[in-house]
């Protein structure tokens, strides 16, 4: 187990403005995520910050020790339109930190009180800590859940996400929010070829989430920024070797997979989720019971977004 540092440090800001995207706010409580993915996204920005995208990242998390005070000082202003944010596009909102700083359980509370709808990204089964705060959401705002799960494989996960819990516990996560009447999808990203991208290690997958209950399945291949790539490639060959010439082909011209590759990908877990009867099969559908803020009638779901969906990579 690496050693984590937590630093805490105030912040003067919390809400980021995002384009491009299906939500258009996104906010983080930490810097940093000790689950240490190989394949986050995140090493790639901190690399271009000049911070270490090696072995090293996720091993000093900052806390944002105000973040709720400073949240609740923005949704506050008469200028705060209640558009949808994303919680945790660039770290997980659950991560072991939460356990102690309560952030994101505070996050919510705050978005839910100033009706602004939101989504949550996350690998973390701590989220079942907050089923309270977030069915009370729910009733009040639109809300949803994103539990990312590329995988079954126990020896693909503890090699790729070496600080997250086992999938099949991800997969409770799912079916302990929809009983609770929270729209939760699985998130397959990022599928990683060789690895996640046969047949039947994504039929696995969706099988398994019908089996939960979740209301979508989506899935994206494996982005790959500089950064990111160097820790992803000496990872992936430590424990297959045999795969790095496969990777240098994919990845040779771009940091996305090839457009037929990742477009396959997508299209066989669509029509393994149309297959397997995947869809919205809550027996209590939590729903805002008052009128809808301006941005609230748009798509929460991450399924349509770029490869920008952080903590889904
Ligand atoms: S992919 Fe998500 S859970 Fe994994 S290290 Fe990055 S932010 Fe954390």
């Amino acid at each position: 187990m690496a050693r984590i540092t937590y630093r805490e440090s105030p912040c003067t800001s919390a809400l980021n403005r995002v384009t491009g995207m299906p939500f258009a706010w996104s906010l983080n409580p930490y810097t940093g995520c000790s689950h240490r993915c190989a394949f986050c996204y995140v090493r790639s920005f901190e690399r271009r910050a000049d911070r270490p995208s090696d072995e090293r990242y996720g091993t000093n998390v900052r806390v944002k020790s105000n973040f709720v005070a400073v949240l609740r000082a923005e949704l506050a202003r008469r200028s705060w339109r209640r558009e949808p944010v994303a919680i945790g596009a660039a770290t997980d909102p659950y991560q072991p930190a939460e356990s102690r700083y309560r952030l994101t359980r505070g996050t919510i509370e705050a978005l839910s009180e100033f009706r602004t709808p939101f989504h949550i990204l996350t690998r973390g089964p701590m989220i079942l800590r907050d089923v309270d705060v977030l069915t009370a959401a729910a009733q009040r705002v639109r809300v949803s859940v994103n539990v990312s799960i590329p995988t079954l494989d126990p020896h693909v996960v503890k090699a790729m996400e070496p600080g997250v819990a086992p999938a099949a516990t991800r997969m409770r996560v799912v079916r302990t929010l929809v009983a609770a009447g929270i729209d939760t999808a699985v998130a397959m990203a990022p599928i990683l070829p060789g690895l996640s991208d046969g047949m039947e290690s994504m039929a696995a997958v969706v099988r398994a989430a019908r089996e939960a209950g979740a209301t979508r399945v989506w899935a994206k291949g494996l982005y790959l920024q500089p950064g990111t790539r160097e820790h992803f490639l000496a990872a992936l060959s430590a424990e297959w070797p045999a795969l790095a010439t496969t990777y240098a082909r994919l990845y040779r011209r771009s940091a996305y997979l090839p457009k037929d590759v990742d477009g396959a990908i997508r299209t066989t877990v669509k029509e393994l989720a149309q297959e397997h009867g995947i869809g919205d099969r809550r027996a209590i559908r939590l729903a805002p019971t008052a009128v809808e803020a301006p941005g609230e009638q748009l798509a929460l779901g991450l399924g349509a977004a770029s490869s920008a969906g952080a903590c889904t990579e």
